[in-house]
């Protein structure tokens, strides 16, 4: 089989919009507006433009190469240039760019001199320096560099801001966001302007912002981690309600083999120059990765298997597999930190995936990988059983369609949070004229294993040629073995939706009423259905998503809560609800 190329950085989009549209209405809450930061990921175009779509309308890099990358994709926004610029960049500047922040005075004589030239206005904001040490005017020199900035033509004094925790690692607090505000009120007394942007930092002002009482002046941030990674840059703490698992590190395991844990030899320098300290854990197993130092920052890395990195070279990352299943062939997950994030997106041999680029044959070799790495980690998920019980939805008084199970009394029993979620499902569809079509949920193994059994025989039929074990194969595609099955957890619906305007059970692109055929176009998001089907699967998919449901990786229709799947794709440290047999 053809398989996606390794390494790989995949950026899942709707995580990042979901960010960037959590972190917008957060701040705007107090008037604060957000600039969307790209420099980490090099401007690229597909994430700028969710960006934009999530309601930003200025986006900021320190680097022109990727602002000019993001009008060239056509990216509709305004564009702020966060580096100082150049002196020798000054008319590229003025070309591709709508604001700069700056702090050198030539710098920006030599913008006001292009602007002129190439009769284009320039916005400038006004850094100023309030103790990290990186780039920014000292308070005291402000009034003198304003005085000479509004003697320049064609050049716009905007607002002014600052920058903290980059370098100094100083925190943007209370003292230094008052600091700042008093600052645009003297600027705004002195001069009798009035100053459109105080930008006071960056992700790591997130901590002051929910901490304070006011924000005094302060009405514009600059984000980028916190948008991509879903963390504050103080602590590095995730912020809550925020995805921090929207960028993915995937390579390849190239080699896996029981070696000792201790080199054996004579020890002296490795590739870097340094001498290398190993522990003896005795033999283990050490699998090689096909991923290195000249493709993303290693030490940035942390696996989401239960396995431990021992070392990196600039193109192999050894790495002990501990009890996990790493075969040669198979992919391994990684989150990534800030550098991390930066070094792959910036490396040439890391492939860019993002979720809207994808064709279909990428798309289902990404879900199946996703699919087998996600059956690896189940049986290590924690399972602390909260003991609710099942209850059967046939007398809920929901209205519900139950669609006909092959055992005759099935009785539809769910956990009870289930059953309440599954009735304020049911109410929402009532306002839309719809009704919730319940196919499957709670199952005993003799159930599954009757589902099982029915499956190999059609399969027999439509395969006369294919030996058992390739039949057990295709089966096993779609229908877990009972021990397996999330089903048995009472935390599994199985659902579609009846319109009843229309009188008939809505189409989602696999379907012919209730009637599923099973193949790669039943996973959730693929991209060639028809965008009827599309709108309907978001339509239910968000239904279930709302209740904190997981979208199955394979199945459009079916959702978990509560059980193993759901605590990986929630990424929750456990499950609470286990296996009930009978
Ligand atoms: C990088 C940068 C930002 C964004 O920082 P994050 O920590 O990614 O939010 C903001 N402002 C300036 C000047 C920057 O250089």
């Amino acid at each position: 089989m053809h398989s996606m190329l390794t390494p790989r950085i995949e950026i899942n989009l709707e995580k990042i919009s979901h960010n960037a549209r959590a972190l917008r209405e957060l701040y705007g809450s107090k008037g604060i507006d957000v600039i969307g930061v790209t420099k980490a990921v090099c401007g690229d175009p597909s994430i700028a433009k969710a960006l934009v779509k999530s309601g930003i309308h200025i986006l900021a890099d320190s680097r022109i190469e990727n602002i000019r990358r993001m009008r060239n994709a056509g990216v509709q926004a305004k564009f702020l240039l966060l580096r100082t610029p150049h002196l020798s960049q000054a008319e590229a500047v003025v070309k591709y760019t709508d604001i700069s922040l700056n702090t050198e005075l030539s710098v920006i004589e030599r913008l006001s001199t292009y602007a002129v030239d190439c009769d284009h206005p320039h916005q400038v904001v006004l850094m100023v320096e309030l103790g990290d040490l990186r780039e920014g005017l000292m308070p005291s020199d402000l009034d003198e560099t304003i005085r000479r900035v509004l003697e320049l033509e064609s050049i716009e004094l905007i607002g002014i801001g600052t920058n903290l925790a980059c370098f100094g690692g100083i925190k943007p607090d209370e003292d230094k966001m008052g600091f700042l505000s008093s600052i645009a009120n003297d600027v705004e007394d002195t001069f009798g302007l009035t100053l459109k942007f105080i930008s006071g930092g960056n992700s790591a002002n997130y901590n002051w912002f929910m901490s304070t009482k006011d924000v005094g002046r302060i009405n514009n941030l600059r984000l980028g981690e916190a948008i991509y990674l879903g963390r504050e840059t103080l602590y590095r703490n995730a912020i809550p309600g925020l995805f921090t698992d929207a960028m993915t590190l995937v390579a390849e395991v190239i080699e896996s083999k029981i070696k000792p844990s201790m080199p054996y030899g004579e020890v002296c320098q490795d590739a870097f120059g340094k001498i290398p300290e190993f522990e003896d854990r005795g033999q283990i197993r050490r699998a090689i990765l096909g991923v290195g130092l000249q493709d993303v920052l290693v030490s940035g890395l942390t696996p989401r298997l239960v396995i431990e990195i021992i070392g990196a070279s600039s193109d192999h990352v050894i790495v002990d597999a501990k009890n996990a299943d790493v075969r040669v062939g198979n992919e391994v997950e990684f989150d990534v930190n800030y550098g991390a994030l930066l070094s792959a997106m910036t490396s040439l041999y890391v492939n860019k995936i993002s979720s809207d680029r994808v064709n279909a044959q990428e798309y289902c070799e990404m879900v199946e990988q996703k699919y087998r790495r996600h059956m690896q980690r189940l049986p290590a998920i924690d399972i602390k059983e909260d003991h609710s019980p099942l209850i059967s939805l046939n007398e809920s008084g929901f209205n519900l369609i139950f669609e006909q199970s092959i055992i005759t009394d099935y009785k539809y029993m769910v956990r009870e949070a289930v059953f309440d979620k599954i009735g304020r499902i049911s109410r929402r569809l009532d306002d839309e004229d719809k009704t919730l079509i319940i196919r499957s949920v709670w199952r005993s193994f003799g159930h599954q294993k009757l589902l099982w059994e029915e499956r190999v025989s059609s399969l027999k039929t439509e395969y006369p040629k294919k030996q058992p074990e390739e039949i057990e194969e295709l089966v096993s595609y779609f229908i877990a073995p009972p021990s397996q099955s999330m089903h048995s957890t009472g935390g599994a619906v199985d659902a579609l939706i009846y319109d009843l305007k229309e009188d008939c059970v809505m189409r989602f692109g696999t379907n012919d009423g209730f009637k599923i055929n099973l193949n790669d176009k039943c996973y959730p998001h693929h991209p060639y259905i028809t965008p009827e089907a599309k709108g309907n699967r978001k339509l239910l998919i968000s239904l279930f998503e709302e209740e904190d449901f997981a979208v199955d990786i394979k199945e459009y229709w079916h959702f978990d809560y509560g059980n193993a799947s759901w605590a990986i794709e929630k990424g929750n440290d456990f499950a609470i609800y286990g296996i009930i047999e009978a």
